[in-house]
């Protein structure tokens, strides 16, 4: 609509949402889909934590919160940070948001001048470059590929800094690859970036326990990146709460504080229920969420086997999260069952419609040599997802 802001009409249409719109039509005509492009655990949130939620309501949680969290959820996210991440923080670091989701905002529109690059390395999860693009920052990808373990080098990091970048992005365990950064990887980034010190880091750790490797690595750790690292956390994915809406930021003081500020003029402080039940949430011990972690590393292996067996998906095998990416740029030329494949966003179209497996296009993360498939699926649907596939490519 011609009213419409151009900050608006500049924003791309996610196009995970172009495969949520079409998969609606087909299971609307009575197709039976199978669903492998939701970011989002199948479990339901553990029973603990629920109770905590409930009884939050009952102790009359109904007020407005501090903007930047209650203190007792602060205090158990200093505690988890260090129990974690041997990371320390003090109350005055720590924001307390609407998801992660909402402390990536903040970050973007209280560190962002029009202009200001922000490092990507690619994939990146699929709402950092809008984001940025929102806070009027320009997005800077950098590319890997399957060959590179989706990895960006020191070298690449290097020759990608301008004097405008003003910010690096990741996420590790990485949304859409799977990869995990060793201390030794970031430790080596780090190096790089001590010699640009107007650079800030940040990093997602959202999927850090879904981490099959062992050994997750906060950028933070290292004394000479603390003061410019904003540690982005949450519980929607370990915990199985997408829809409780809480995320948070470790921060030097000064980033915190601003992201207070913005905060409290556009939301105020996150969802109280939510909140008490978080604070239960992050004084559990680990152990209490890994029989998850546990399904999802045996599913990763179910999917990686079946792969295999598929040819033309060259896949790597992802090290956490609950994503695979395999390279399908084989099929690309081709013409299979009628249907040309130019693209992955050709081909995720074409598994959709012949094998009704719906799966995210690669470019929505800026790898376009690839697609996504979440196998926070059962194991059912994942074999017969595949099995499908299968069918539809030989
Ligand atoms: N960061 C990454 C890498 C994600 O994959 C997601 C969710 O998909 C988020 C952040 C957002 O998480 P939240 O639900 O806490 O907003």
């Amino acid at each position: 609509h011609q009213q419409l802001s151009d900050r608006i009409n500049s924003m791309a249409t996610s196009q995970t949402l172009a495969m949520a719109a079409k998969t609606r039509e087909l299971k609307e005509e009575g197709k039976d889909i199978i669903g492998l492009s939701l970011g989002e655990p199948d479990f339901n949130t553990p029973d603990f934590i629920k109770d905590a939620a409930i009884q939050a309501i009952n102790d009359n949680y109904n007020s407005y919160s501090p903007v930047d969290g209650y203190v007792e959820l602060k205090d158990a996210i200093i505690k988890k940070f260090k129990r974690d991440n041997h990371l320390d923080y003090n109350r005055s670091q720590i924001v307390v948001s609407t998801g992660a989701k909402q402390s990536l905002a903040n970050a973007a529109m209280v560190l962002l001048n029009p202009g200001d690059e922000v490092l990507l390395p690619c994939p990146y999860w699929v709402s950092y470059a809008e984001i940025v693009k929102l806070a009027e920052g320009v997005p800077v990808e950098v590319p890997t590929s399957v060959e590179s373990n989706f990895k960006i080098t020191p070298a690449q990091l290097e020759a990608a800094i301008t004097p405008k970048t003003k910010m690096i992005w990741y996420s590790s365990p990485c949304n859409p690859s799977g990869m995990v950064y060793s201390k030794e990887e970031l430790r080596a980034l780090a190096d790089v970036l001590v010699k640009y010190p107007n650079i800030i880091v940040v990093s997602d750790e959202i999927y850090e326990h879904i981490n099959f490797v062992g050994g997750h690595a906060s950028m933070a750790e290292f004394d000479d990146m603390y003061d410019r690292t904003i540690t982005v956390n949450g519980v929607s994915k370990a915990f199985a709460m997408t829809g409780w809406r809480i995320g948070y930021i470790g921060a030097p003081d000064w980033i915190a504080r601003a992201c207070n500020k913005m905060q409290g003029q556009i939301t105020s402080g996150a969802n109280c229920i939510a909140q008490r039940a978080v604070i239960t949430a992050l004084e559990a011990p680990v152990s209490s969420i890994k029989f998850m972690i546990d399904k999802f590393k045996e599913r990763r292996k179910l999917v990686i086997s079946l792969l295999d067996e598929i040819e033309g998906f060259k896949t790597t095998e992802p090290e956490g999260a609950f994503y695979v990416f395999p390279d399908v740029s084989h099929f690309f030329g081709k013409t299979l069952k009628g249907h040309k494949i130019n693209n992955a966003t050709d081909f995720s179209m074409f598994l959709l419609e012949e094998a009704l497996v719906a799966t995210v296009t690669g470019d929505a993360f800026g790898n376009p040599n690839c697609i996504r498939l979440s196998y926070a699926a059962s194991e059912d649907q994942i074999k017969e997802a595949l099995k499908r596939i299968k069918a539809a490519v030989s």
